[in-house]
């Protein structure tokens, strides 16, 4: 079998890995580059033979990072099929659709502003092409056995997100596993991660590699957070990813309203029509979920839905002490810019982000203490508080991560470690040897290897 690694080698996003085996080319995973420019830069290269002459993509979730460029490959003429689980698919229709309109309003915005160091900003894709790449995507059910001539292609659940999948592929007696992004043995929505299928060659991603979780009850903390925010007379800002992290969010918020340990009245608004849209997607699936139907049903009682601009403006207006969810949840665009804006120069206010950010991004500077931020070209004095709830994270820690590949009876021939900031890549990857005693490493970005 030949590996190419073509993306998520030496960053977490990206999310690209060319597998040739029994006569296939498979693509796992189309993903976009995000954080700092020199890697966003990469999504801008035209896609080449390597990733046009694939005959199939598996996605193994909906995030952008591993799904996110499968519009620009519909732009390329590249018209195979994408195979997907039914979750991943629903989701995928609201997470390209949205990323395609943030192309276009950002290439809008850089035209109408003049900050595009180009003569004129151009969207990466558009709807357009986000609804081709769409109709290219092909429902496999977890478990399903699909075969594509010589060679079958089985989804296992592994937690993370509604939907996200490790992708096994098999030829014969030899095997590969794409780990996807691994989630948590005790996460808030989704159930632990099925364990590790067999594997010959095996991919597995180290976002967390180098970490482990701290043991903070995110409960409590946000509770606490909200209650003291509001007793000064300040708001607090979520920037969240609208797929995941906004229901988790929402679960956490309505179990402390239900406690009594933020105000029933106090108003908590969702302003991003894509997590309104990721929040009916979780309740129609809710049987994938950790959490009791009824549960599952309450996500949105007494919720606010800000579904048009109007509407968002005119929240980032409100002087009222309030509590925000929106995205993007990087900070990197979307709506939650305009109340950053707004609300980072204040010192009542608080700025919280759940989950991890990765380098380069808004939000790693934020989190990192910076003093002012660049918004839509101009710079922003940052005196509101910040904090960075890591306990929301939805990826396994190293220790975690340890545990699940430990479940595997016979060492893989070869494990790659993929999807982690450099350091944690290379933590993952000791971890792995001094206590696995497995064959591993890092593979290097554009790196092409035989195994
Ligand atoms: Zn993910």
């Amino acid at each position: 079998m030949q590996l190419h690694f073509l993306g998520a080698a030496d960053s977490v996003t990206g999310s690209r890995h060319r597998v040739d085996i029994g006569g296939q080319s498979l693509l796992l995973d189309c993903g976009l580059y995000q954080g700092f420019k020199v890697l966003r830069e990469r999504n801008w290269a035209p896609p080449g033979p390597e990733l046009l002459g694939v005959d199939a993509i598996v996605l193994s979730h909906a995030h952008l990072d591993h799904s996110g460029f499968l519009p620009a490959m519909a732009k390329a003429g590249w018209r195979g099929r994408v195979y997907a689980s039914p979750a991943t698919c629903a989701l995928a229709e609201v997470l390209l659709l949205d990323s395609a309109h943030l192309q276009e309003e950002d290439a809008r915005r850089a035209n109408r502003y003049g900050y595009s160091r180009h003569a004129k900003a151009l969207p990466l894709y558009t709807k357009a092409d986000a609804r081709r790449a769409l109709a290219q995507l092909v429902p496999l059910a977890p478990g399903r056995v699909l075969p594509l001539g010589p060679v079958t292609v089985q989804l296992h659940p592994v937690g993370h997100l509604l939907g996200a999948c490790a992708v096994q592929v098999r030829h014969g007696d030899d095997s590969l596993v794409f780990s996807g992004d691994v989630g948590r043995s005790n996460d808030l929505l989704m159930p632990p991660p099925a364990p590790l299928p067999e594997a010959g060659v095996l991919l597995v991603e180290s976002t967390y590699g180098n970490r482990l979780h701290p043991p903070e009850d995110v409960m409590e903390r946000l509770g606490a957070i909200v209650r003291d925010t509001i007793g000064r007379g300040g708001s607090v800002l979520l920037p969240t990813f609208a797929v995941g992290r906004a229901q988790a969010l929402l679960l956490v918020l309505q179990r402390l309203r239900r406690r009594g340990l933020i105000p029933e009245d106090l108003p908590i608004f969702l302003d991003s029509p894509m997590a309104v849209a990721a929040t009916t997607l979780y309740r129609k699936h809710g049987a994938l979920l950790r959490v009791k139907p009824a549960e599952v049903r309450a996500l949105v009682d007494g919720v606010r839905m800000v579904e048009t601009p109007q509407q968002s403006m005119r929240l980032v207006r409100s002087r009222y002490p309030s509590v925000i969810l929106s995205a993007s949840g990087m900070a990197t665009g979307g709506r939650v810019l305009h109340h950053l804006k707004v609300m980072a120069p204040e010192p009542r206010h608080h700025i919280v982000f759940p989950g991890f950010q990765v380098s380069g991004s808004r939000g790693a500077k934020l989190v990192a203490g910076a003093t002012e931020v660049k918004i839509h070209g101009a710079y922003v004095p940052v005196r509101a508080q910040v904090s960075h709830l890591e306990g929301f994270s939805g990826h396994a820690d190293a220790g975690e991560l340890l545990a699940w590949l430990g479940g595997q009876a016979q060492a893989p021939r070869q494990t790659f470690v993929v999807h982690g900031e450099p350091e944690a890549a290379d933590a993952l990857r000791s971890r792995i040897a001094d206590t696995l005693h497995w064959r591993v490493r890092v593979p290097e970005h554009g790196e092409r290897v035989t195994v």
